[in-house]
C-alpha cells in the first residue's frame, strides 16, 4: 500500500515541488497530503499537480501555530501519517535590537513549535503501528550560527536538538528521523524576507551595525544566494532520496558548494575557527562579495581546513 506522506507548508517553494515530485512517483509509493495555510493559494500547486490531483494528490488546511488547525487536518486523514515532513517555515534577518519579541516569538511558533505539534499528534499512531519517518526541513543555520539571523538561527538549532535527542527513543519504535540541511535555496524564502527588511526601521539600532547590516551583510547575502542557491527541485530531489532510503539518515545536507562553511565547525571543536572565518570573509575579505565561497581560494582560510 503507499504510504501516506504529509508535508506543511506546500503553497510555495520547497513543500510545493516536494509534494508534486512525490504524487508523480512512478512507483506510485506515496499518497501525498499536501497542506497550507491559506486554501486561496492552493491554484499553483493545483496546476502542479496536474492528474495527480485527487488521486495521489490532495489538498488539506493546516496552519502550524494552530492546535485546532492540527487536529481538525489530522482527524480528516484518521490520523494515519507514515511520513511526516515539516517544512513550513519563515525567516527572520536584521540587527535583534530593532527587532520585537513578538517577531522572534512567532519565529519560534512556526519554525519550531509548528514541527512539534504535528509530532505530537502524529506520533501515537505511528509508536502503535511500529513505523513512521519524520523529515524536518531544518538547514544549514541548524548547524551554525550566521551573522544577523540570530533568532532564525536559534529556531533551527531548537530543532536540531529536539529531533536528535528524540531520534533516540524513536529508533526503539521503528520511526526515524531525518534532518535535511539546505544552504541557500532559491524560493520565495529570501524575497519575503529582503520585503520585511526594505520596510523595516529597526528602531534602537545604532548606525554603526545598521550599516554592518545593510552594506555588508545585505549585499553578501544575495550574492551567497546567487552563486551557491539551489533550485528548490535539487533539495527536493535529496529529500526524496531521504523518503525513499531504507535506513534513513539523521542529517542530509543539500549542498556541497556550501560544505567548505560547514566543515569549519566540524574541524574545530572550540568552534573559534568558523567564528573568526566568517567574520574575516565578512568584515576583511574584499574578494567576497564578487567570488562568493570561491574566497576560501583566495587565502581566506586556512590551507589546513579548505575542503578537498
Ligand atoms: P517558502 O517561503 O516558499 O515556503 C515556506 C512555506 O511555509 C510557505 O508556503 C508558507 O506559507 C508556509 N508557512 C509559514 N508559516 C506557516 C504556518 N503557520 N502554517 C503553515 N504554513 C506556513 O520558502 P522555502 O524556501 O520553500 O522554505 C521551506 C523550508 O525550507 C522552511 O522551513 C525554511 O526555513 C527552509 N529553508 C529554506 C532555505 C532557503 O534559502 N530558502 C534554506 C534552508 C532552509
Amino acid at each position: 500500500a503507499p504510504r501516506t506522506v504529509l508535508i506543511s507548508g506546500c503553497s510555495s517553494g520547497i513543500g510545493l515541488e516536494l509534494a508534486v515530485q512525490l504524487a508523480h512517483d512512478p512507483k506510485k509509493r506515496y499518497q501525498v497530503v499536501a497542506t497550507m495555510r491559506d486554501l486561496g493559494k492552493k491554484e499553483t500547486l493545483e496546476a502542479a499537480a496536474g492528474e495527480a490531483l485527487g488521486q495521489t494528490l490532495t489538498v488539506a488546511q493546516l496552519d502550524v501555530c494552530s492546535d485546532e488547525s492540527v487536529a481538525q487536518c489530522l482527524s480528516c486523514i484518521q490520523g494515519e501519517v507514515d511520513v511526516l515532513v515539516n517544512n513550513a517555515g519563515m525567516g527572520l534577518v536584521g540587527p535583534l535590537e530593532g527587532l520585537s519579541l513578538a517577531a522572534m516569538q512567532n519565529v519560534f511558533d512556526t519554525n519550531f513549535f509548528g514541527a512539534v505539534r504535528l509530532v505530537k499528534a502524529v506520533l501515537p499512531g505511528m509508536k502503535r503501528r511500529r513505523q513512521g519517518h519524520i523529515v524536518v526541513i531544518s538547514s544549514v543555520m541548524g548547524l551554525q550560527g550566521v551573522i544577523f539571523n540570530d533568532v532564525y538561527a536559534a529556531s533551527k538549532f531548537a530543532l536540531e536538538g529536539f529531533f536528535e535527542s528524540l531520534a533516540i527513543q524513536l529508533l526503539q519504535f521503528n520511526i526515524f528521523i531525518s534532518l535535511v540541511e539546505p544552504g541557500p535555496v532559491v524560493t520565495e524564502f529570501e524575497g519575503k524576507l529582503l520585503a520585511q527588511v526594505s520596510t523595516a526601521e529597526f528602531p534602537g539600532t545604532d548606525p554603526e551595525t545598521l550599516h554592518y547590516f545593510r552594506d555588508l551583510y545585505l549585499p553578501a547575502s544575495r550574492e551567497l544566494f546567487r552563486s551557491v542557491g539551489q533550485n528548490p527541485q535539487d533539495v527536493v530531489q535529496a529529500i526524496v532520496n531521504v523518503i525513499s532510503s531504507t535506513r534513513p539518515p539523521l542529517r542530509r545536507q543539500t549542498n556541497i558548494r556550501y560544505s567548505p562553511l560547514t566543515t569549519l565547525k566540524t574541524v574545530d571543536s572550540s568552534g573559534s575557527l568558523y567564528v573568526r572565518t566568517t567574520h574575516r570573509l565578512l568584515f576583511r575579505c574584499p574578494r567576497l562579495l564578487n567570488l562568493g565561497l570561491q574566497c576560501l581560494s583566495c587565502g581566506c582560510l586556512p590551507m589546513r581546513v579548505r575542503p578537498r
